[in-house]
């Protein structure tokens, strides 16, 4: 439990990749509903940082539909794009420090090496065309969750000097959800758990960053029946923001919370009312994914 003095600050960050389907939903609101409990603040950040994936407008209608879910954030929403200054000072910082180097090995000379960058470069450096990334040290690196099991990871043999400037100039997620993280005063991070595997990248990264590590809570994600994607017409599918009661119901009912009463089970206020009032992280499933199937009774 957070203690009196660092008021509970959490957070929803989407990319604007796509409209939101359920599984974000799902996202949204346990990170709404497990900041609301404990009396915390919930706030938005737009991870715009990457230009070629994004699609045109998917900000605003994210935006709509969290409203039309009566997921209220709170103050102006964070645009990764506005803080380039912020991600360059880091860069610098670990670059001084000798915790990160420039790099113009190519995916091909990597594949040698099972894809991992590991120590040395293997290509000269070329100044004008090259990605930036964290010098890993090779020992095992921790991440603590309130859910999951500890996760160890020897960072070095498994996943090598990670990119955190890419060669085309785009910041890595990594690089920026850590700063960010930091700018923005998160000390709780509530997310789906295909995101647990980075966590210790994460953990790196803050030490080396000299910022605080938050409290993290990854909650399983919703896997298709071949483990990895959901089905289009379902789960994959865009969230019909005309049904948001149903979907609020059905994302409750995957979290494992307590529904409310059948007659305020019409209204999107009184829904999340008793979901803030009856929220229970031990209820989460404490697993890393459920099957579709979960949903049907
Ligand atoms: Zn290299």
């Amino acid at each position: 439990m957070h203690s009196p003095e660092s008021p509970y600050i959490g957070r929803f960050a989407p990319s604007p990749t796509g409209p939101l389907h359920i599984g974000s939903l799902i996202g949204a609101l346990a990170s709404f509903l497990d900041a609301r409990a404990h009396g915390g603040q919930w706030l938005l950040r737009m991870e715009n940082i990457d230009p070629p994936r994004e699609i045109a407008g998917s900000d605003e209608r994210i935006l709509n539909t969290l409203r039309r879910h009566g997921l209220n954030w709170d103050g102006p929403a964070l645009e990764q794009s506005t803080r380039s200054e912020a991600y360059d000072a880091a860069l610098q910082q670990l670059l001084s420090s000798g915790n990160a180097f420039r790099c113009s090995c190519s995916r091909r000379q990597l594949a040698r090496f099972g894809g991992i960058h590991r120590g040395a470069c293997v290509a000269s450096v070329n100044e004008e065309d090259c990605a930036i990334r964290l010098a890993v040290p090779d020992e095992i690196w921790e991440a603590h969750d309130l859910l999951q099991a500890p996760l160890r990871q020897n960072l070095l043999q498994e996943v090598g000097d990670f990119t955190l400037r890419r060669r085309d100039g785009y910041y890595a997620y990594q690089l920026a959800v850590v700063v960010d993280d930091a700018y923005q005063g998160i000390n709780h991070v509530v997310r789906g758990s295909d995101l647990w595997v980075s966590t210790p990248r994460q953990r790196l990264l803050q030490a080396r960053l000299a910022l605080p590590t938050p409290t993290y809570l990854h909650f399983p994600v919703i896997v298709g029946s071949d483990g990895h994607k959901l089905s289009k017409q379902t789960f994959a599918a865009a969230i019909d923001d005309s049904c948001a009661c149903d979907n609020l119901l059905l994302a409750l009912r995957f979290l494992g919370q307590d529904l409310p009463p059948r007659a305020q089970q019409s209204s999107v206020e009184r829904i999340l009312n008793h979901a803030v009032d009856h929220w229970h992280r031990q209820q989460l499933p404490a697993v890393m994914g459920l099957p579709e199937s979960a949903f049907y009774d």
